[in-house]
């Protein structure tokens, strides 16, 4: 579909959310220089930068998050989590919160990581053909234990007290009988939540026709990880089962032993699911095997089949104090444009606009090519294996990916 103006119309408006820093001045660059000369672009705005997030108290956020309820994907920009020096800096009325966590809590969401591939960029395991995609669930386990030292000899319990008064087998179970000091931790999780990262982890794998693997450790953890083994198969099979084999791929339970053991000897081009601590350990070994956390895509998944698109990188500081101060950057801007073209083509796959998906790929395309005839960002020239290789500033890069599109 194209306008009188020869550019691809869209139907439904993307959920834009702008940020901060070096990313905020990427994503006007590249709105500017890779989009909008070849798309009309639609987009509902709202300006998630720091300054702006302090104005509104913070509302916008919120705002934010209904609008990507309500429309269904959106791209944002990476933005500043407050902590104590950005207070002075920015002078804020409060230290607000990670808006990647608010967005996450109001979206009930996962995070998806895929690594971008480019030829000249060669994974640390020689066998990785494929990105390896991993889904972390975001709540609980150690992430909200509660921790106690034990000091004098004495015994630690697990009680449950039931809200009802009604009386209950097991409402205490001995952890452990201490005669010298030692350690003791308890952690919990819930159903809903569990059930939450299990549908997203299906519609994930639908909407990237990927097999989706999903570890823990079932055999030691009898109750606890089976609980995770047991929810995940019971979705699975009452409300996923035929749409995976109409579409040919598969889900697959397995250990964490095991699946560590696989993923080291796969060709990639799967989903990796892990529980809260192995998601968080498991993808920065990912990231750092396939290469480098500026190549690095992100995206939430609500349970219900809402997108949020965005680099797994922050707002690149460092860089933006050079830029501020007129000198030369280069700045790595895969990610950021790999969350648009992400963006981009599920808004085309849902509201049916072929020429707007076929844009996203062609996108993706040119930027990879731009890379693999030799031409990239700092970042990547100091690890790229080619011959000729050419470092480029922020915006010649932007520019060069243009040229070939
Ligand atoms: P960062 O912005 O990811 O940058 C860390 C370092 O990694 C940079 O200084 C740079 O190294 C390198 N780097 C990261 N992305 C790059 C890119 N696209 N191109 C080239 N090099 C890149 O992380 P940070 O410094 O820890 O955090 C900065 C701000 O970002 C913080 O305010 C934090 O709150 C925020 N943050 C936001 C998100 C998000 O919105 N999703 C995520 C993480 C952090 P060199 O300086 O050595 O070149
Ligand atoms: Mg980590």
């Amino acid at each position: 579909m194209s306008g009188s103006s020869g550019r691809i119309e869209m139907k439904t408006p993307l959920v834009e959310l702008d940020g901060d820093e070096m990313t905020r001045i990427i994503w006007a660059d590249i709105k500017e220089i890779l989009i909008e000369p070849f798309v009309s672009l639609k987009t509902e705005y709202y300006d998630l930068g720091l300054k702006h997030r302090d104005e509104t108290d913070d509302s916008v956020t919120t705002a934010a998050a209904e609008a990507a309820k309500k429309y269904g994907v959106a791209v944002k920009c990476a933005t500043i989590t407050p902590n104590a020096q950005r207070m002075d800096e920015y002078k804020l009325k409060r230290m607000w919160r990670s808006p990647n966590a608010t967005l996450r809590t109001l979206l009930n969401g996962t995070i998806f990581r895929t690594p971008i591939m480019a030829s000249p960029i060669r994974p640390i395991v020689r066998s990785w053909k494929k990105p390896i995609t991993i889904a972390r669930h975001g709540y609980g386990d150690i992430y909200k234990a509660t921790e106690m030292r034990v000091s004098d000899p004495g015994r630690v319990e697990l009680v449950y007290t039931p809200k009802s008064g009604q009386q209950v087998s097991h409402l205490v179970q001995l952890v452990q009988e201490f005669e010298k000091p030692g350690i003791a931790m308890a952690i919990h999780n819930l159903d809903d939540s569990i059930a939450a990262f299990a549908r997203s982890c299906f519609n994930y794998a639908l909407s990237t026709r990927q097999d989706i693997w999903f570890s823990a450790k079932d055999t030691i953890l009898s109750g606890y990880d089976d609980r995770f083994r047991a929810i995940f198969e019971e979705i699975f099979n009452a409300e996923y089962k035929p749409e995976f084999s109409k579409r040919g791929i598969e889900y697959f339970y397995t250990l964490i032993d095991d699946a560590v053991a696989r993923v080291m000897r796969s060709e990639g081009g799967f989903i990796w699911g892990c529980k809260n601590y192995d998601g968080d350990v498991m993808s920065d070994m990912v990231a750092t095997a396939f290469g480098s956390l500026a190549m690095m895509t992100s995206v939430l998944v609500s349970p219900d089949g809402k997108f949020e698109y965005e680099a797994a990188h922050g707002t690149v500081t460092r860089h933006y104090y050079r830029h501020l101060k007129g000198e030369n950057t280069s700045t790595n801007s895969m990610a950021t444009i790999f969350a648009w073209s992400g963006a981009l083509r599920k808004r085309g796959e849902m509201d049916g606009i072929s020429s707007l998906v076929d844009f996203a790929e062609r996108l993706e395309r040119a930027s990879i090519d731009t890379i693999e005839s030799g031409v990239m960002t700092q970042d990547l020239y100091n690890i790229a294996e080619i011959e000729n290789k050419r470092a480029v500033s922020t915006k010649e890069f932007l520019c060069e990916i243009a040229s070939r599109m």
